[in-house]
């Protein structure tokens, strides 16, 4: 279904040139039979793109000559440009992508284990097994319409949807650039910028790439979607078989302190929150993970924390604090850390599974949103 905020069509009549990076077995086959090519080829090219990492068509050997010819000819093999790169001390990296049209998004390579539940404290509480595992998060769409006053992109507004191959260039210009080894495990986490749920056939469409047996082959269990709270989207997902985890950013425990952080919950309160989420068919040992923002006098009281506990317990999850990632005129503070630790150890008393999210490269400029939003500042122009 194409949305209001869909990159826009193609100009009529002038010739389109295709790009393969990012397709999956649908597009690929249709750009395959508009080649008079065998749709089963579909295969062989997620192969060379997404297992082989492939960049240009030469490499190829999978296909014949005259083929790899016909591609280099008339089909780009263009991953999204990585235009900035920020390390962190904490090993972490964010990347801002310039797309095709110019706009630019953000996402950061984290070398350790991040789970559903969040980011572990620091890279050495991170159980041995989890080592050689990275976990990316990436952005769904180009701002975010759903107007959060704490976030960064919800300051930017909404400027498009991401398609299905530009989520899918996230994780490969990721890739690429650390030059990640084939057999090395993956993480992937929809918290950048975007709200998933928002953007959902395109969604959907990046998972199943993602997960293709012939690419990179994630597991589903691996990949997990952060929303803010779109019920109708969170119901949708729940009736598909193969789906990601899921996330949802509570942030409020109470409708009229929710209502006024994220306006969503104008329209799906808590209340229709726990029903949808009580209805969703998790698999066996699978938990939803409330992840919960510590704004300094809002969100962190010792009652927030009671009525926290008390949602949680509507339904199997886990919940993960999220300190505030402070940035400029956001008007509101980080806790101190008697007031997180207060406020983390509550809910571990009350027997619910609890992490805090130490937020990854804020040296950088961490949070979702943020470098966009300082390079659109300091270059108003450039977008
Ligand atoms: N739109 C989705 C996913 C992207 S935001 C969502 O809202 O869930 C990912 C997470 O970052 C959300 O839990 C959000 O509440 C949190 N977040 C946004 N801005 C933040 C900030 N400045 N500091 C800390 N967490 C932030
Ligand atoms: Fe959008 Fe998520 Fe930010 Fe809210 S927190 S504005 S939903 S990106």
């Amino acid at each position: 279904m194409t949305q209001a905020w869909d990159a826009p069509a193609p100009e009529a009549g002038k010739p389109v040139r295709h790009n393969a990076a990012g397709m999956g077995r649908v597009e690929l086959s249709a750009l395959l039979a508009s080649l008079g090519e065998p749709s089963w080829r579909a295969a062989q090219i997620l192969s060379g793109l997404l297992r082989q990492r492939w960049t240009r068509w030469e490499q190829f050997s999978n296909l014949s000559k005259a083929l790899r010819a016909r591609l280099e000819a008339e089909v780009d093999l263009a991953w999204p440009a990585i235009v900035q790169s920020h390390a962190s001390s904490d090993g972490s990296t964010k990347h801002v992508f310039q797309l095709a049209d110019g706009h630019q998004i953000e996402g950061v390579h984290m070398p350790y284990a991040v789970r559903g539940s969040g980011l572990r404290p620091t890279p050495p509480d991170i159980i041995e097994e989890e080592l050689d595992r990275v976990t990316l998060c990436l952005s769904s769409q180009v701002g975010c319409a759903m107007g959060c006053t704490f976030c960064a992109t919800g300051q930017m507004g909404i400027i498009r949807n991401l398609s299905a191959a530009e989520i899918v260039g996230q994780v490969m210009a990721m890739l690429l650039h650390h030059g990640h080894p084939p057999d090395r495990p993956i993480n992937l986490v929809f918290m950048g910028m975007g709200e998933p749920l928002h953007n959902f056939d395109h969604l959907m469409a990046a998972f199943a790439t993602l997960t293709d047996a012939e690419g990179l082959a994630i597991p589903p269990r691996r990949i997990t979607v952060s929303t803010s709270g779109l019920a109708s989207g969170i119901e949708r997902l729940g009736a598909f078989a193969k789906r990601p985890r899921l996330a949802l950013s509570l942030n409020g425990t109470t409708d009229e302190h929710r209502s006024r952080i994220m306006p969503v919950n104008r329209v799906w309160n808590l209340e229709a929150l726990a029903a949808v989420l009580g209805r969703f068919p998790l698999q066996s040992g699978e938990r939803i993970t409330l992840e919960y923002v510590l704004l300094k006098g809002h969100t962190d009281s010792q009652e927030d924390g009671r009525r926290l506990a008390a949602f949680a317990r509507r339904f199997p999850a886990k919940i993960n604090l999220i300190p505030f990632n402070p940035h400029e005129g956001s008007g509101f503070e980080t806790p101190d850390e008697a007031r997180i630790s207060a406020f983390c150890q509550l809910l571990s008393d009350a027997d619910l599974p609890v992490s805090v999210r130490r937020s990854r490269g804020q040296d950088v400029a961490g949070a979702c949103g943020q470098l966009v939003r300082e390079g659109q500042s300091r270059h108003p122009k450039t977008r």
